[in-house]
């Protein structure tokens, strides 16, 4: 079963894969957390280069390329083998951050995303997908109050305008309402208890068991 979690920044979205992982292995489960870009050694390379804005001098084509350079590597070597054991594979963003950071909020043309989309994933898709979903000033406030904790500046992403986290959130939303089958949209505003149960109540309404 594949899984991604989607969503602005400072959503919250570490915290409730970590959560969601011990309930499910709570039950018994391989559950395998991973996230994008990065997951795998050469992929967090590309990670670091891209978060620090190497790639912002191509343009947002290449820059894409670079995401899809990462996301082949995760995918072949750990996300289709996890799989084919029967793992629960619990990703912290994928192809939708592609659609809505590179696409709605950077430019990019959506039908170049989706040409690199099909050829980058080759039939993989998301079981369940859980768009958290967040007010951007909200957003970015946590964001800025975990990287000062970690004695980190903002990153290439982070440091875009408003009006950027704006479209993104607008992107986020369009994606659960035009795919209702594999999305679900879940408030991301309360404490982490109340989103966590939020999340639990929709996969368990996903798969009940
Ligand atoms: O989820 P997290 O905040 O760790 O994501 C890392 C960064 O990569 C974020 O700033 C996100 O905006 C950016 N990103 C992106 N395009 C993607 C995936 C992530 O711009 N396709």
């Amino acid at each position: 079963v594949f899984i991604t979690f989607e969503g602005g920044e400072g959503a919250g979205k570490s915290t409730q894969i970590a959560r969601l992982a011990t309930a499910l292995q709570g039950s018994g489960r391989e559950v395998v957390t991973t996230r994008e870009p990065g997951g795998t050694e050469r992929a967090e390379a590309l990670r670091a280069a891209l978060l620090r804005g190497v790639a912002k001098p191509f343009g947002p084509f290449a820059e894409a390329l670079m995401f899809a350079a990462a996301r082949i590597d995760h995918i072949e070597t750990l996300i289709r083998p996890a799989l084919a054991r029967g793992a629960v594979v619990l990703c912290d963003r994928f192809a939708d951050s592609t659609r809505a950071y590179q696409g709605a909020a950077g430019g990019l043309d959506p039908g170049l995303i989706a040409s690199l989309e099909r050829v980058t994933l080759e039939g993989l898709r998301p079981d369940l997908t859980l768009i958290l979903d967040l007010p951007p000033e909200a957003g970015l406030a946590r964001a800025r109050r975990r990287g000062e904790g970690q004695g980190e500046g903002a990153d290439r992403f982070e440091a875009e305008a408003v009006s950027f986290h704006e479209r993104l959130r607008a992107a986020f939303r369009a994606i659960a309402e035009a795919e209702p089958e594999r999305c679900r949209l879940i408030d991301a505003s309360p404490g982490p208890d109340r989103v966590e149960a939020a999340i639990r109540s929709a996969v368990a309404a996903w798969r009940p068991d």
